[in-house]
């Protein structure tokens, strides 16, 4: 008998069409889409060129190792089926198992997820954890399935998959449009299929089922650090500046809470929904209240609603690109005002706005540095149910804070020895790292 709908379902935001459109460049008066995997080719090969690195060995550690596609049937709550598309793009073994997220949304194709496959890669290195990069997807848009609906859906992506995943292979986490909820349906089928519980198979799993304590957090404390050390090195004080966030799910809503925390004062937010402002400031604790029960950021008192595009021109001293690639691009870098972009999203800064940001003294705090602590959050978890013994919160932070100021300060040194942007000093390192690791090992040819 197929599910009755759940009430989930009607209790989803449905988002604004428009605000689905990721990033295009206008050539021409022609409107093209910006090719996401094209950005990180063009940065890697940005980073590698200033290395001189040998070409035969470039081209094997920047192209994905394998890409894979499924066809996902689902039985839906109307008793119909439905196909779905999934992906799975391994970019990279190197250091490690790949590593990487699985996202819900209808914007996914294969192009992005190659890109964020190849991010996880150069960001896994960057923070210096032993693992490679993956990323995962599935077209679907989560908000309008029933909770069953999703659960079938994951399941069903996992066991078309079951080949490629595990925890000495490839090992998934939450991203845009899945959580712990989702984690919890992937480690059920993994280890279904095993005949015993393998919690070390998928990170970011709800605590009980052996998630880490500060994983839900991991990623907007990481971005909360960055930026702690970016306003250290621009000798500016936390306590008097102000902030922009767009997006805020995950990633935007904790790093604007800890910020907050620290006294940064955010006059401008958004979600795919819409976007609000208070010059005065806006309660960022009561928002996230406000977000939990009404899944909108529209309707917050005390702030008035402003066209979403608005956040990213905001007049502030920090920026957070938290929500999808290609936000800020070469046709809307120019109206950028803030003093350091700290990217929270992955990719929301083409290479050509990060030409236009460089030239306007704007400092970016790249994304495979800025929000790696999630991932580094992810690596401890997976430690931990190797060792099957749960760290404090506290444990879990300190050591997430070590990681993230070292990488910092790494890639700031990469930056200044020569004289380039963090992004590309970012990459410069992790490239290294990984050419290090492949020229021991040898390439099997
Ligand atoms: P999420 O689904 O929790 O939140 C996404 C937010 O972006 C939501 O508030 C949504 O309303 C908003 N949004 C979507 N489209 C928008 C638009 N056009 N304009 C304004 N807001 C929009 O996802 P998340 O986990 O917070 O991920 C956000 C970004 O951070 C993604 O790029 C993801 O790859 C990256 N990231 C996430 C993690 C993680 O641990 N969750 C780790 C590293 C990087």
């Amino acid at each position: 008998m197929p599910a009755k709908k759940t009430a989930n379902k009607t209790r989803r935001p449905r988002p604004a069409a428009a605000t689905h459109r990721k990033g295009v460049a206008s050539r021409k008066n022609r409107t093209i889409p910006i090719s996401v995997f094209g950005n990180v080719l063009k940065q890697f090969d940005t980073a590698a060129r200033k290395l001189s690195l040998d070409r035969s060995i470039c081209e094997f550690v920047k192209i994905p190792r394998r890409s894979t596609i499924v066809n996902l049937p689902v039985r839906m709550d109307d008793g119909t089926y439905k196909m779905f598309t999934g992906y799975r793009v391994q970019h990279s073994i190197a250091r490690g198992p790949s590593k990487g997220g699985i996202r819900y949304h209808l914007g996914v194709t294969l192009d992005e997820v190659q890109a964020l496959a190849a991010w996880m890669t150069w960001k896994c290195a960057v923070v210096n954890i032993p693992f490679g990069g993956a990323k995962g997807g599935i077209v679907c848009d989560p908000f309008k399935l029933s909770e069953g609906e999703l659960e079938r859906l994951t399941r069903r992506y996992v066991a078309d998959m079951i080949k490629l995943f595990g925890p000495e292979d490839d090992i998934p986490a939450p991203d845009v449009g899945t959580g712990p909820r989702v984690m919890g349906w992937f480690m059920d089928t993994y280890s279904m299929k095993e005949n015993h519980s393998v919690p070390g198979s998928v990170t970011g799993k709800p605590i009980v089922l052996g998630g880490s304590l500060g994983r839900n957090e991991a990623t907007g404390r990481g971005v909360m650090l960055s930026v702690r050390e970016a306003a250290k090195c621009l000798k500016l004080d936390l306590a008097s500046t102000t902030a922009a966030v767009q997006g805020f799910g995950n990633v935007g809503s904790i790093s604007a809470r800890l910020l907050h925390e620290l006294g940064v004062k955010f006059v401008s937010v958004s979600d795919v929904t819409g976007a609000i402002h208070n010059p005065a400031g806006i309660d960022i604790p009561a928002l996230i209240k406000h977000v939990e029960k009404k899944k909108s950021v529209l309707g917050f008192p005390n702030a008035k609603r402003i066209e979403p595009e608005e956040v990213l021109f905001a007049n502030v001293d920090i920026l957070i690109p938290a929500a999808l690639e290609n936000q800020i691009t070469g046709d809307n870098a120019a109206r950028v005002r803030c003093r350091i972009v700290a990217e929270g999203a992955n990719g929301p800064v083409t290479p050509e706005a990060d030409k236009i940001l460089e030239r306007k003294k704007i400092l970016v705090i790249p994304d495979i540095l800025c929000n790696a602590g999630g991932v580094t959050v992810s690596y401890f978890e997976w430690v931990q149910n190797r060792m099957a013994f749960a760290w404090t919160e506290e444990e879990v932070n300190h050591r997430l804070e070590e990681k993230m100021v070292a990488a910092f300060n790494d890639v700031m040194k990469m930056a200044r020895d020569h004289d380039t942007s963090m992004r590309i000093a970012a990459f410069m390192l992790a490239i290294l790292r990984v050419v290090e690791v492949v020229q021991l090992r040898g390439i099997y040819a």
